[in-house]
């Protein structure tokens, strides 16, 4: 498998064509960006830490009947990925309250969520990705039909139903998530881009230290040996 141009540069992957018109190559970035890119740093080695973490999750999603856009990981930054369609929405699924649900709603931060909500944002960061609802999701054509957003939501809710019990294992409670859909050639629903610190929050059970790219958002410190700290977790 050779690499060939880069095909697109988002805020923390690059997406490279390769010999193979069906497949392309990830290549996790070790930049960090936080509001909409307003806020940007980089941490050496960030980028390894995700793939290998994202790998692993990706593994046990697949092995728990998701289907994903990963096919091998081919070195410490690549995977090598089945060339999707995406999906132009941001699918967030929550178990606890915090970060812009507190802000919009006045949920107390910290608020165990009754059931498993989840919510969408339109993929455009000129538009600093707005929460949209199922409506909009039509009336964009981001989907073709109803039954698209439930099979969206049914897969978002498994993950998390597949995630919670192996993170409170490992003594991280999943707080929330983002995740990203695409169509394959064969016009397959599967998981794409990556589940990671930059895309997840976790915080320790004991203690309730955040474990994640808030380090980051917020100034907390200590960015990498989080994300080292669940890399350590997840493979112990
Ligand atoms: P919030 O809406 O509270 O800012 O974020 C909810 C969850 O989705 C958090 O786990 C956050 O990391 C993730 N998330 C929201 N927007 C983005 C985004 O644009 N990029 C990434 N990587 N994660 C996001």
């Amino acid at each position: 498998m050779t690499k060939q141009e880069l095909l697109y540069e988002g805020k923390g992957k690059k997406l490279y064509k390769t010999d193979d018109e069906n497949l392309l190559i990830s290549e996790f970035k070790d930049d960090l960006t936080a509001f909409n890119a307003e806020k940007k740093g980089s941490e050496q080695g960030k980028g390894a830490l995700n793939c290998k973490i994202s790998t692993e999750l990706f593994h046990l999603l697949e092995k728990n009947g998701i289907k994903t856009h990963l096919v091998k990981t081919i070195s410490q930054t690549e995977q090598l990925v089945k060339k999707c369609k995406i999906v132009p929405i941001e699918v967030i699924v929550r178990n606890i309250a915090t970060g812009s649900l507190s802000k919009r709603l006045g949920i107390k931060e910290g608020t165990i969520l009754p059931f498993t909500l989840v919510e969408f944002c339109l993929k455009d960061d000129a538009l600093g990705d707005p929460f949209i609802n199922d409506d909009h999701c039509l009336l964009l054509n981001l989907v073709q039909n109803e039954n698209q957003i439930k099979e969206i939501k049914d897969i978002a809710k498994k993950i998390n139903s597949i995630l919670l019990p192996f993170f409170d294992s490992k003594n991280l409670r999943l707080i929330d998530f983002k995740i990203e859909l695409g169509f394959t050639k064969d016009n397959e629903l599967v998981l794409a881009d990556e589940i990671s610190p930059d895309s997840c929050r976790f915080w320790d059970k004991a203690t309730n230290e955040k474990l994640d790219k808030d380090r980051f958002r917020q100034d907390l410190g200590n960015v990498k040996m989080a994300y080292e700290e669940v890399l350590k977790r997840i493979m112990g």
